[in-house]
């Protein structure tokens, strides 16, 4: 059997791994194929591409956009874009400028509750374009104002809590079309975290091409439910570990093993232009 991975991220986002040690644990893993899912840029997917190439494992280029669709946070998924499109990469360039303007933010907000983070600290731990929550978790957990990312995100960082910043969003229908143009397919990552199935058939609408079924948080009985969900609709079935490296003594890498089919019918959908559409040639 054949399987692969289709949600990761590097330190491109806020994943701990270069695009050449994912890919170490990938080929340790046996995948056949990976694709690199940073949020907000696809600055990793060129060194990742190479990396795969040179251990015969197939990749597909993709990032994972936050976007909003009628209230709710929802991420969507693009496999098989162009890397180089011009509109794909001035609009993450702009989603990548409100993540910096909102790490300012949130700090702001921590030094408000008396806790002196600098945003440089957490720039610094970032290093990179694309950063995010995790990094100022990290930061807080440096200074020792907490002791786990868990912690952090209790007390400070999600939804609702006092360092919490709402993002700018895209809206989902946006960001699918800005997925078609750029030659690839948008899907739903993670509909079990997202807790408003009721959306689905209005993205089926806007043109939504997947669903992931498969993900380190959705429980057998929850995978089940969305196949069925993908089935109803006609909907490509994805999955992947969503693994931002080291995650409690273990990367996530290899707990999600998405059968190869499901990559195959993938790239049967994949626009006849799209370079991604061939079938892949083993290296050995
Ligand atoms: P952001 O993109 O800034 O909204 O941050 C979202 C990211 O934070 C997600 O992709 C997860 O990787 C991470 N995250 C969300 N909740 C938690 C949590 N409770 N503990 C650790 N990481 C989390
Ligand atoms: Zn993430
Ligand atoms: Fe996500
Ligand atoms: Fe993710």
């Amino acid at each position: 059997m054949m399987f692969a991975d289709l949600h990761l991220h590097t330190a491109f986002s806020d994943g701990t791994y270069s695009p050449e040690e994912l890919t170490g644990h990938g080929a340790r893993h046996g995948f056949a194929c990976l694709a690199l899912t940073d949020h907000d840029t696809v600055e990793g997917c060129a060194r990742m591409g190479a990396a795969c190439h040179a251990a015969g494992i197939e990749f597909l280029p993709a990032s994972e956009l936050t976007a909003e669709f009628k209230g709710t946070e929802l991420h969507i998924l693009g496999y098989g874009i162009d890397i180089e499109h011009p509109r794909l990469l001035s609009e993450m360039r702009r989603y990548q400028e409100v993540r910096q303007g909102r790490v300012k933010e949130m700090v702001e907000r921590l030094n408000k509750l008396n806790i002196p983070l600098r945003e440089e600290a957490v720039m610094a731990i970032a290093n990179c374009r694309s950063p995010g929550r995790p990094h100022v978790a990290r930061a807080l957990i440096e200074i020792k104002v907490v002791r786990n990312l868990d912690e952090a995100f209790e007390r400070f960082l999600k939804k609702g809590r006092p360092a919490w910043v709402p993002k700018f969003k895209v809206s989902a229908d946006e960001a699918i079309a800005l997925i078609h143009e750029a030659g690839g397919l948008a899907v739903m990552a993670h509909p079990g975290l997202v807790h408003h199935d009721s959306l689905i058939p209005d993205l089926v609408e806007a043109g939504m091409d997947g669903i992931e079924c498969y993900h380190t948080k959705h429980p057998t009985t929850t995978v089940e439910h969305y196949l069925e969900v993908a089935d109803q609709h006609d909907l490509l079935v994805t999955g992947g570990s969503d693994c931002h490296g080291m995650n409690k003594g273990q990367p996530l890498i290899g707990s999600i093993k998405l059968p190869y089919q499901h990559v195959e019918q993938l790239k049967e959908r994949l626009p006849e232009t799209n370079p991604y559409r061939k079938p892949f040639l083993r290296a050995n």
